[in-house]
């Protein structure tokens, strides 16, 4: 990629470039992007839940299957087609969020998209819109992803969660487990390329992990019934609030976008 694009990748996300004179930064961006389209081997190998180093895909492993997505192998669900998928989500009252919900979230975006992106729950603006990552968050994710060519129509965005949790309280794990024949339903409906995990909440309860989102990020995971590589990111939230880590999310984005071009 040359500086001008690079560039222009930043300032749609937002991130401010301050480049001194003679500094080898750039350079060493550039390379960074060379070494993750360059070192990711080639997606042959499902391996629902693990993890692996920052260069290389984890290899299969039958026994890192998470309970998140063991739960949801004999529900109903399993059979269901996009738009039954939908209603039933909307209709759902299998937790105790269908109470305190204004309405369900399913998801938005494309069914045969390349990019699924998963976040924590809807919070309160998504709650009352009925779709998932708006207001000044949302707003962020569309740029971030506008840096990597892509839009709300051509990624699939959705949540761990389908419904709302009070005052924006964590996910509990029950809610989590009542909740996780949906997600499955819906990867292996995408059938995504790559996932991108977003947000502290996500990543940990995706792959079942106390780890800090520091430790889980830059590096590949795998998860889902088809163990699509899996990459973690920080929460648009989170960088509203701490842009100085903008560039550690580009960082994210360009694996991504590597693995996708792959
Ligand atoms: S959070 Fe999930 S399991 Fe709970 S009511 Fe909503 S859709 Fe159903």
């Amino acid at each position: 990629m040359d500086e001008s694009t690079r560039r222009a990748y930043l300032e749609a996300m937002g991130v401010t470039v301050w480049v001194p004179r003679g500094s080898r930064g750039t350079d060493a961006d550039t390379e960074e992007t060379a070494r993750a389209a360059s070192s990711v081997p080639p997606a042959t190998e499902p391996s629902p839940g693990t993890s692996t180093g920052p260069t290389s895909l984890p290899e299969d492993d039958a026994a890192a299957v998470t309970s998140f997505e063991r739960s949801a192998a004999t529900s109903d669900v399993a059979s269901m087609d996009g738009e039954t998928l939908r209603r039933t989500i909307l209709g759902c009252t299998a937790c105790g969020l269908c109470e305190t919900r204004t309405q369900a979230v399913p998801g938005v975006g494309s069914l045969t998209a390349d990019l699924l992106v998963i976040g924590e729950a809807p919070g309160q603006e998504e709650d009352r819109r009925g779709e998932p990552f708006v207001g000044r968050a949302g707003q962020l994710l569309d740029r971030m992803l506008a840096a990597i060519g892509l839009d709300r129509q051509t990624v699939y965005i959705t949540n761990v969660l389908k419904c709302r949790p009070p005052n924006n309280r964590d996910p509990r794990a029950d809610e989590v487990q009542a909740c996780a024949a949906y997600l499955r339903r819906q990867i292996e409906l995408i059938d995504p390329k790559v996932i991108l995990s977003v947000g502290r909440i996500s990543a940990q309860s995706l792959l079942e992990t106390d780890e800090t989102i520091g430790r889980l990020r830059e590096r590949w995971h795998r998860f889902g019934p088809n163990g699509a590589p899996l990459r973690v990111t920080y929460h648009p939230a989170y960088l509203l609030r701490s842009p100085g880590q903008k560039r550690k999310s580009w960082g994210d984005l360009k694996a991504v976008r590597a693995l996708l071009a792959d």
